[in-house]
């Protein structure tokens, strides 16, 4: 992304706080703090190549508000990355956070370089590198990272076994997203699809769906995506369209999606099959692009891949009256209100796939505690927290008039302000107010 890209994304982001706070009830001085992030770190990381060369690479490690709790989110390992594009994300986790009702802020991590390029060695000396720097910036009670593009569940073990021995103690809780062994929480590899389906079955009942009358599809076949495809169609949805990098398919009656997710998975293609225990057929299907895959006549569409895939251009052309945001930022701003005029529900990022940062803060808590739970309870409890947010922020679009982005961003809003305000405002230093 270029630089001049990327502090528009901080822009925009900041942008949806002005218009939250018409709707909110906080202090305009919380608008003013927000729209500044507390503490942003530039570190050089020098790493000894395997040739015996020297690189030096450059990160950053931004928190972006921490009054509700020690920052949370993740880092993520891209050539792309800039700083506004980190400050962005930040901003974004301390809104997630606070939708779901997290008593965390939010912070974002990264670091310039293409992972694919370097071996495993040297991915192991800058993860432990990165850490090194960042060794007095994260921590359990003040900044908690976990994995984001391009990192995953073997680099948070390096790291937190880094951030252990340069503090002589073991530390788990100091970041989300570990093996299982190394204090990794069950259910955590599901959470974002399955927060997001907890979302949809709060629709469905608002609704009153009958699941095998209801046409999905998913653009994007990855963890995310896989994970929801595969619980809606266990409830009898008809998931008729997915697609991944490269494309994507369509049956009209639906698709068996286990069998599409093991043929995924064993052969690292989307084709359309039906399976029986390993033995695949080919099935009749249409071949489609990812574009023709979002103007589809269906009742749910699931973006689960990248951001700016609905825009302006194609707003107009969406055809599902509902859209679940299970990727970041798939919805650019301008089609928005396009979308809203034509009557369309946004369930919104921030709430939609918060299951993950939700998860990640069950390691967290039960990394404190050292006891540990079964994957029922993690299940129990997320569900819980999903569909409870989800009506919070269904309510509030209702009784504002308002579209459902913006109604989650005013749940968050007031929490996050009711945090700040509740150590003084100015209303409150001038005695204004008691
Ligand atoms: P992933 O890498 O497992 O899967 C991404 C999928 O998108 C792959 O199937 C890939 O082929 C597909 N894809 C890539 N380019 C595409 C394109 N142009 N058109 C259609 N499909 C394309 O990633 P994931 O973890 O499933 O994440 C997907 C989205 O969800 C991302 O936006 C991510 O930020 C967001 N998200 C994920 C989590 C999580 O816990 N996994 C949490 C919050 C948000």
């Amino acid at each position: 992304m270029a630089a001049h890209d990327a502090r528009n994304i901080f822009d925009d982001a900041i942008g949806r706080l002005d218009q939250a706070f018409q709707h909110a009830d906080v202090d305009q001085e919380v608008v003013e703090r927000l729209k500044h992030p507390k503490q942003a770190l530039t570190v050089s990381i020098p790493v000894r190549m395997d040739d015996g060369s020297l690189r030096v690479f450059t990160g950053y490690r931004v928190r972006h508000d921490d009054t509700r709790g020690p920052t949370k989110g993740g880092i993520r390992y891209h050539p792309d990355v800039t700083l506004p594009e980190v400050q962005a994300l930040a901003f974004w986790m301390t809104f997630k956070c606070a939708v779901v009702g997290l008593p965390y802020g939010g912070g974002k991590g990264g670091v310039i370089v293409n992972p694919k390029e370097l071996s495993r060695l040297e991915l192991e000396r800058l993860t432990r590198g990165y850490v090194e720097q960042l060794a007095d910036f994260i921590g359990p009670e003040t900044d908690v990272p976990a994995p984001d593009v391009y990192t995953n569940a073997m680099i948070m073990g390096w790291m937190m076994d880094e951030y252990s021995k340069i503090h002589r103690r073991r530390t788990p809780a100091v970041i989300t997203g570990k093996p299982i062994p190394l204090g990794g929480s069950l259910g955590r590899d599901d959470a974002t699809g399955r927060g997001a389906y907890y979302c949809l079955k709060e629709l469905e009942r608002k609704r009153n769906w009958k699941p095998d009358q209801i046409r999905v599809a998913v653009q994007g076949f990855g963890n995310a995506g896989q994970h929801i495809a595969r619980m809606l169609h266990a409830d009898g949805y008809r998931v008729v369209a997915v697609s991944d990098s490269q494309g994507g398919i369509y049956k009209h009656d639906g698709f068996d999606v286990p069998s599409l997710i093991h043929i995924k998975n064993e052969s690292r293609k989307l084709q359309a099959v039906y399976c029986t225990g390993s033995v695949c057929e080919a099935i009749d299907a249409q071949s489609i692009s990812n574009a023709e895959l979002l103007e589809l006549e269906v009742d749910v569409l699931i973006p689960a891949a990248l951001e700016n895939q609905i825009t302006a251009e194609n707003a107009e052309r969406i055809q599902a009256p509902v859209i679940v945001e299970v990727a970041n930022g798939p919805v650019t701003s301008e089609a928005d209100p396009l979308l809203g005029r034509n009557g369309r529900l946004v369930v919104p990022d921030i709430l939609a796939n918060a299951g993950g940062v939700t998860v990640s803060y069950f390691e967290w808590v039960q990394n404190r505690s050292g006891y540990y739970w079964t994957e029922e309870q993690v299940h129990a409890r997320l569900r819980e927290i999903m569909c409870r947010e989800f009506n919070v922020v269904y309510d509030t679009m209702q009784q504002k008039g308002i579209d459902m982005r913006t109604a989650a961003y005013v749940v968050a809003l007031n929490r996050i302000g009711e945090a700040i305000s509740s150590q003084g405002t100015m209303q409150f230093f001038t005695g204004k107010i008691k």
